[in-house]
């Protein structure tokens, strides 16, 4: 059961950012300044498809059907606020402003993969 649960979140956290990589409703959701604000943004673009239930195995997924690019990423970013906490996951990196999902547990994270790292120590040569 952990297991199943496991790959459902893992899929959850790979649509996400996803649809940050592939459309600029995910930057608008990082940016707003607060939940209701974002959380509208994804109805407007959610409104442009449809909810399936699908069966998987023994399982039922919930699927979602739209020819727009905007509102497929709209539901990828709407599975993460349902089954995490709201829009905490869901982040602008405070350096180059790129949206990003914050995947530690804390949900501590202030930027992106790329600005994540510390800087480099320069290395003494003995
Ligand atoms: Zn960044």
């Amino acid at each position: 059961m952990a297991a199943a649960r496991s790959e459902t979140w893992r899929r959850v956290v790979l649509d996400a950012e996803q649809a940050l990589a592939v459309s600029p409703v995910g930057n608008l959701a990082a940016a707003a300044t607060d939940e209701h604000t974002a959380a509208g943004l994804l109805n407007e673009h959610l409104a442009l498809g449809t909810p399936v239930l699908v069966p998987v195995g023994f399982r039922w997924w919930l699927d979602y059907r739209s020819s727009s690019p905007s509102a497929r990423a709209a539901f990828a970013l709407a599975q993460l606020v349902v089954l995490d906490t709201g829009f905490t996951r869901i982040k602008q990196c405070e350096r180059c402003r790129r949206p990003f999902i914050d995947r530690t547990a804390a949900r501590t994270a202030k930027r992106c993969a790329d600005h994540n790292r510390k800087p480099a120590v320069p290395r003494r040569w003995l």
